[in-house]
């Protein structure tokens, strides 16, 4: 039997999921326990929900709480990361909830909470797709678009925690609404959300044959994989509207590439996933002709490969420093 608690545990809160994972030392995954998020209008129920399911991934792993050094939530900001307060999640019910404190207290394990975006990198950049660079950026194209920053070893993270919204960057002046109240940010033009909306508009002129067959007008059936369909399908408009998404999100890319010199850029999400590497070398493409071009040659592209686990394992990697750094004496 172990002598010291040798375990860590990484846990994602999401809107619709919360999966929560069980690691060894060398954060590799033991086991992991799914449940739904249901009804989050109420923060107690929410927070009673994230109670048991820490519960049942300890039960599933055959883990008792004394044996686990600590536990890493992923969840989404606005975050006081000092505290682990979540500030303003609306669609989960908080509102300046003090997670950490009150989960650490039910559980009896050393809590530490990370923005979601950050800890899905950090996870790449700990056990994924980055783990030979030190200089990283994350992209993650989805309902939004996601960014983080890693830089010489370290999740780059502000004044504030607020790092990282590259999702935010304004590509276009009097562009789009998006939703953080902005017009033409890189998120308004390239999401699978604005992606959809496009389409919808495709269908309505009866250019998207099969998106009009899987999806109709909804653009909230519009998933990645519906717009894989139509590009296998061969409607055009489809497949041009994907590239010109793919081409955008090369630029901002090359922004990034310009103002901060990584070796890599992780690409996840849904979008990655479903189209692979034709939308993915596009990106690359566009990012190469318009960044800095002595920049641009040392940069590589690449798929994020751990998926939904990514903000398992990072949220847990991040926990675990923490706990070391605390007990090193370190600020
Ligand atoms: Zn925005």
């Amino acid at each position: 039997m172990e002598q010291h608690p040798s375990y860590l545990m990484g846990f994602d809160l999401g809107g619709t999921k919360m999966l929560c994972g069980v690691l060894n030392s060398s954060y590799e995954i033991v086991s992991t326990t799914k449940k739904k998020t249901g009804d989050a209008s109420r923060s107690e129920e929410t927070f009673e929900r994230i109670v048991a399911c820490v519960q049942a991934a300890l039960d599933d792993a055959g883990v008792a709480a004394s044996e686990v050094v600590a536990l890493g939530v992923a969840a989404p900001g606005p975050i006081d990361l000092r505290t682990g307060t979540l500030l303003e999640t609306p669609n989960l019910g908080f509102q300046q909830f003090p997670l950490a404190e009150r989960l650490s207290r039910e559980v009896g394990i050393d809590v530490r909470v990370e923005n979601d975006v950050n800890a899905g990198l950090y996870g790449e950049y700990v056990k994924g797709a980055a783990g030979r660079y030190r200089h990283v950026l994350g992209l993650f194209p989805g309902t939004g678009v996601g960014g983080a920053i890693v830089i010489d070893g370290k999740l780059y993270r502000g004044a504030q925690g607020g790092a990282g919204e590259i999702g935010h960057m304004i590509m276009q002046l009097d562009g789009r609404l998006c939703g953080c109240g902005q017009y033409g940010c890189l998120e308004a033009m390239v999401s699978r959300g604005a992606m959809a909306r496009e389409a919808a508009l495709l269908v309505t002129n009866g250019k998207a044959p099969t998106i009009a067959e899987k999806a109709g007008t909804d653009v909230s059936k519009m998933r990645a994989g519906v717009f894989k369909k139509a590009i296998d399908a061969g409607d055009t408009e489809v497949a041009r509207l994907v590239d010109r998404a793919a081409d955008i999100l090369g630029i901002g890319m090359a922004n990034c590439v310009n103002i901060f010199n990584p070796e890599a850029i992780v690409v996840g999400g849904g979008l990655v996933e479903k189209l692979g590497s034709s939308y993915l070398d596009r990106a690359a493409a566009s990012m190469r002709s318009h960044a800095m071009s002595h920049l641009a040659a040392g940069v590589e592209i690449i798929a994020a490969t751990l998926g939904d686990d990514a903000a398992v394992v990072g949220a847990a990697a991040v926990a675990h420093e923490h706990v070391r750094e605390s007990r090193g004496g370190g600020r």
